[in-house]
């Protein structure tokens, strides 16, 4: 495996001259030679040219099936015909006034309808959104403690990054996991105030509860794990959380940045039929421009509504956000786009699930909604630390391998998935398929 990565690495780089020159020039007052530290795939940036439907295109001209998606952003593909027309509108119309404008009621009451939250407000990054939902359950619980799932990632403020994607041999006993900060600059008594416990695993909820009694605000989390691959909740465990958190006053937090949308129309919390007490959305609202939203129940957003808590930002509820998050929401998002790209995910995972078989290798391809992954594992993997014994290097071949065949996928390996948009078609998981039968093939030498 170490050989073909070397060799695929050796061809990708062989095939992107034009980046290579690219980072060379950005380096120069472009901090690292890109715009965010996660858009430095190995072995270097890949620098685009611009998007069509299903397809990007570098600045070499190389063109890709996008299942990248723009960190699972890209649902509407790129350059919808709604988008593009409702954005252009309001280009013309003018693009901000820190002022609401209409599109906000509407989308306000859409999102009510899909997740089953009555209130809703809006913000710029999933960042954001989490960031308000942590500060607003400390305001309503007046207390400071957070619950948070090893292996989860919630964005990059400081009160989320603990434990995102720690090393086996930091992460300490499971019973009682290390909060290891997830990046440098982290106040030891910020992360001191986060409990981390596994996911799937509602005894270790109920532990830190009653050894934490009344000190807990919120226990926050991705209602499917999709920064470990893909982690499924088991049956019953996000209604066992949400029952305990109540039980001691807390509240629960879904993290929907990447579910919501993507796993259906109501995410997550419409397919378990599990409502908490705040859900995080961004990524995908937007349909490809920045945008998030948090929703809660009365109870909570009373305090948004009475000022008790200010939710705040001169970019909130931006109209220009606001005219493609109610395009993406009224006419990218439909009922029929949903059925698409379900038969499409099944195509893919049939192809998928046929060459493992051939091979005997006993990976698993694990796929929700419009997102997928293959697991390169044969135990099934429960909880994060299933997921660090997974092989590195098979990911990143992974990576290689459908990005030198012309898929565009995300660039971290197995921490990361496919996303499909409602304008890919069967030749662009085919062709997926195909890379991934060669890898198949590769790997068995
Ligand atoms: N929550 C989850 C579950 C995410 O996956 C991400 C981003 N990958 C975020 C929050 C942060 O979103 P943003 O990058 O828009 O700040």
């Amino acid at each position: 495996v170490g050989q073909l990565v070397a060799d695929e690495e050796k061809v990708f780089l062989a095939r992107q001259p034009g980046s290579t020159e690219t980072i060379a020039r950005a380096r120069e007052h472009l901090a690292g030679g890109a715009t965010s530290n996660w858009q430095i795939a190995q072995p270097q940036a890949v620098w685009m040219s611009h998007g069509a439907g299903s397809k990007v295109y570098d600045v070499d001209g190389t063109e890709y099936v996008d299942m990248h998606g723009g960190y699972g952003a890209s649902i509407a593909g790129h350059a919808h015909p709604a988008i593009v027309e409702a954005v252009s509108r309001q280009v013309r119309r003018g693009t901000h006034f820190a002022q609401p404008t209409e599109d906000a009621i509407w989308i306000a009451g859409e999102l009510a309808r899909r997740f089953g939250l009555p209130l809703w407000r809006f913000a710029n990054s999933g960042t954001e959104a989490t960031m308000d939902a942590v500060h607003l359950a400390r305001a309503a619980t007046e207390r400071d403690l957070i619950i948070k799932v090893e292996g989860c990632y919630h964005g990059h403020h400081d009160s989320v990054e603990v434990s995102v994607l720690p090393e086996a041999d930091e992460v300490g006993p499971r019973d009682h996991p290390i909060g290891v900060p997830g990046n440098s600059g982290i106040p030891a008594a910020i992360r001191d105030l986060v409990i981390v416990v596994p996911f799937n695993d509602p005894e270790a909820v109920a532990r830190a509860l009653a050894e934490h009694r009344g000190q807990v605000a919120a226990m926050i989390l991705e209602p499917v794990m999709m920064n470990a691959g893909i982690i499924p909740p088991d049956d019953g465990y996000l209604a066992a959380i949400r029952d305990m958190l109540h039980a001691e006053g807390a509240l629960l937090i879904f993290d929907e940045v990447k579910t919501g949308f993507t796993t259906g129309p109501g995410g997550a919390t419409a397919i378990t039929g599990v409502v908490p007490d705040m859900i995080c959305l961004a990524k995908a609202l937007g349909g490809g421009i920045a945008v998030a939203a948090i929703g809660g129940t009365t109870e909570v957003m009373s305090l948004i509504a009475d000022g008790r808590y200010e939710q705040v930002g001169t970019f909130n509820g931006n109209p220009l956000a606001m005219a493609a998050t109610r395009a993406t929401l009224s006419e990218v998002l439909t009922p029929a786009a949903y059925e698409r790209m379900t038969r499409l995910a099944a195509r893919l995972r049939d192809s998928l699930d046929a060459t493992i078989a051939q091979y005997g290798y006993g990976w698993h391809v694990v796929s929700v909604g419009s997102k997928g992954c293959v697991t390169f594992k044969r135990e099934p993997v429960r909880e994060f630390r299933d997921f660090l014994t997974i092989d590195d290097r098979l990911g990143h071949l992974h990576w290689l391998m459908q990005h030198n065949g012309g898929v565009f996928l995300p660039p971290w390996g197995k921490v990361e998935q496919w996303l499909l948009s409602v304008q890919h078609d069967e030749d662009d998981v085919d062709r997926f398929a195909r890379n991934f039968a060669r890898l198949a093939e590769a790997v068995a030498g």
